[in-house]
């Protein structure tokens, strides 16, 4: 039975990951922080992981949870994972997103007992490493020109498993994670505040939508094919770095369009208001992933496309509001 230890393990990804995890058969450890909500409110059907409580912020904590779970895997999924909070929080973003996985890095190499093949990791690395990227599609061997804190503390922390893999033999991958959602989303992400809001439009409780810029575009996958994604890096025999992405990018209008037509509503204008000041400090530049590598090599076939996508957003809140639960 293979040991997995999963930090963030409260989050999106967290959830999906723990999941297949658990599906497959292994004994899952999942790293929470000492405060997390998660820790009385877990889903029932994560019982079956074993919380661990730790801050990425604290090595000490973060070293006893790796002694621990004595993982055979690792997927450090633990992050502000917000960009555009990244411009308000940027200490702490740097401090949790950046040093956060030097503090694990550290944490693995110490309790392997200097046995580095024991045990696989895979970071969630992020496009917004690529930031300024000027070409129209980027792949693993796109520079690095983050423009966010949160980007160039991802950034950082890219380079730094990239150092440990050359330098320890540690078998470490990036998965170069584009924009994915689905239904688990926070609602301070932009799809899942369309897909809520359009769900609230279509029930009465919602009169309007406030958004910033319209016209910038999303790479956008369904965060459970994106951590399936991972798992096929930790079983292939050689560490390497992968880009998953859908390869296809939508607006913000796109994405209202889909999320309108799920409730049967055509003309999406009037309940939309645009808002200077939801407007990013610097806006990203399009990225549009290339997964060229994690198809040739993994044999990774993502299942949902762009409709399905929003579909299950929309339906899922739907759903959420009409039985007054909130996820
Ligand atoms: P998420 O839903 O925001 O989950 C982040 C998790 O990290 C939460 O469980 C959070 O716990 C935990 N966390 C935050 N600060 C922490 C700290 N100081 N110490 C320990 N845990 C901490 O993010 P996600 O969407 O699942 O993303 C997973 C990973 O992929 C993240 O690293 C993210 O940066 C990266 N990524 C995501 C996307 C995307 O589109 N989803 C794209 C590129 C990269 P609390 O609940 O206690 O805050």
């Amino acid at each position: 039975m293979s040991r997995t230890l999963i930090t963030g393990v409260s989050g999106q990804d967290g959830s999906y990951l723990a999941e297949l995890a658990l599906s497959r058969g292994d004994d899952v450890f999942g790293m929470v922080r000492p405060d997390d909500d998660w820790l009385v409110t877990r889903p029932a059907a994560l019982a079956d992981v074993t919380l661990l409580t730790a801050d990425l912020t604290d090595s000490a904590a973060l070293r006893r949870a790796v002694e621990k779970a004595a993982p055979d895997e690792v997927y450090n999924l633990a992050a502000l994972s917000e960009p555009g909070r990244s411009w308000h929080e940027a200490e702490l973003t740097c401090d949790v997103v950046g040093m956060g996985v030097l503090r694990l890095l550290e944490a693995l190499r110490a309790c392997s007992g200097g046995d580095l093949d024991s045990v696989r990791l895979c970071q969630a690395s992020s496009s917004e490493i690529f930031g300024a990227a000027t070409g129209a599609t980027q792949d693993e061997q796109t520079p690095l020109r983050p423009r966010s804190p949160y980007g160039s503390a991802k950034a950082f922390a890219h380079n730094l498993v990239g150092n440990y893999r050359q330098a320890y033999g540690l078998f470490a991958c990036c998965a170069i994670l584009f924009n994915h959602e689905s239904p688990r989303r926070p609602p301070t992400f932009v799809t899942r505040k369309v897909t809520r809001t359009v769900a609230g439009i279509a029930l009465g409780t919602a009169t309007e939508l406030r958004l910033g810029n319209l016209d910038g575009r999303r790479d956008w996958g369904h965060a459970a094919d994106y951590v399936q994604g991972m798992t096929l890096m930790l079983g292939h025999p050689v560490a390497d770095d992968y880009v998953l992405a859908s390869g296809l990018t939508h607006s913000l209008r796109d994405l209202l369009t889909a999320a309108f037509a799920c409730v049967g509503i055509n003309d999406w204008a009037p309940y939309v208001v645009q808002d200077p000041a939801l407007v990013r400090p610097a806006e990203p530049d399009p990225l549009c992933g290339d997964a060229g590598k994690a198809r040739r090599v993994l044999g990774w076939r993502p299942q949902h496309d762009f409709q399905a996508l929003v579909a299950e957003m929309v339906h899922a809140d739907l759903e959420e509001l009409r039985s007054g639960a909130t996820r």
